[in-house]
């Protein structure tokens, strides 16, 4: 079978994109990595800028993103993209999963980003056994623990807060003297059990009975280096693409991102990029959708 368009992911851009795609009347598949869609929304804990839903939690958000697009009859595949195949002229993609091969006219990547990692010693070793990347997932194993957050965007700010009101002590590692959170993420950093340090890098993610037992700090301005105790550390400094299967055919710019302007058209006629995996200047929930609307309206503009 040959579809009119391939989903990949499924994410706000993906989901949002479908929503769009079944209301236009395409015949289309979602391939989701995932075995729940909404991708990185899920691990927020709270969503303070979606128009209309103020303070929503990410979970539900992306609960009900999803449950949108079962309402129209989307069509969902629990399968990781592997490859990507462009047959016949360009006039079929042809997109290598683990198991099938799926082909469409036209295919729409909205994958988002993966976790950046720190690439320090003990991060790979630890992972599981006190390093996470998910607060909204891990934190309840910490009640009353010591943890620290690593990054300074709105991911680690959003972290420390919520994991302040279960843990006795959250510290915030920033390696710059001021935070890139926004303000309003930087205010719920006010509380007595939260500390900031700033300047600071971690060079070692310390064991201790084959868990996290502490971390090795250094101060970028002095080069003071420290140690300090904590049960857990949340890693939040940002994301990178899952765009490399893709690299040979698609243009990427120097990080991985999609080289598609607003429009969101790649430089291969028929294939689009939709959310975070596309270059662009700011990477929200509500960007991210309308990229998906986007998309699907240049692929309805695309096969006709
Ligand atoms: P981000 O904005 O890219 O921030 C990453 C942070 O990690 C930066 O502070 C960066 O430091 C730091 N960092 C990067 N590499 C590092 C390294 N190797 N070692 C130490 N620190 C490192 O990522 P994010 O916070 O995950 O946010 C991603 C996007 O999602 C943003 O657009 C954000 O606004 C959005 N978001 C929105 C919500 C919401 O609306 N509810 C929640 C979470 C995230 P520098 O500051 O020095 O670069």
């Amino acid at each position: 079978m040959v579809y009119d368009l391939i989903i990949a992911g499924s994410g706000p851009a993906g989901l949002t994109a479908a929503i769009y795609a079944k209301r236009a009347g395409l015949s289309f598949v979602v391939l989701e990595k995932e075995s729940m869609s909404g991708g990185q929304v899920l691990n927020t804990y709270e969503v303070d800028n979606y128009p209309g839903l103020p303070g929503i939690g990410g979970f539900e958000l992306g609960m009900k993103m999803r449950e949108h697009a079962d309402r129209l009859g989307v069509s969902f595949i629990n399968i990781e993209v592997r490859h990507l195949d462009i047959e016949e002229e360009g006039r079929i993609k042809a997109i290598y999963t683990d198991g099938e091969v799926y082909r469409a006219r036209s295919v729409i990547f909205a994958m988002g980003a993966k976790h950046r990692l720190l690439g320090i010693p003990g991060e790979k070793e630890l992972t599981g056994m006190g390093v996470s990347y998910c607060a909204t997932c891990d934190g309840a194993f910490y009640k009353d623990k010591t943890v620290a957050v690593i990054g300074g965007g709105d991911t680690a700010a959003g972290d420390a807060a919520f994991l302040s009101a279960m843990c006795k002590k959250v510290y915030l590692i920033h390696r710059r003297d001021r935070l890139r959170a926004s303000k309003s993420y930087e205010k719920k950093l006010d509380k007595p059990n939260i500390e900031i340090v700033f300047d600071t890098v971690t060079d070692e993610i310390l064991e201790k009975d084959g868990k996290v037992g502490g971390l090795r700090l250094r101060n970028v301005k002095t080069d003071e280096v420290c140690e300090i105790e904590v049960n857990g550390v949340f890693v939040a400094v940002g994301n990178v693409p899952a765009t490399d299967f893709v690299r040979d055919i698609l243009d990427l710019d120097e990080n991985g991102y999609f080289m598609a302007g607003e429009s969101t058209k790649t430089n291969v006629p028929g294939v689009f990029a939709a959310g975070d995996c596309r270059k662009k200047t700011l990477r929200q929930i509500v960007t991210a959708a309308a990229d998906g609307a986007v998309a699907a309206h240049g692929v309805e503009e695309y096969l006709s």
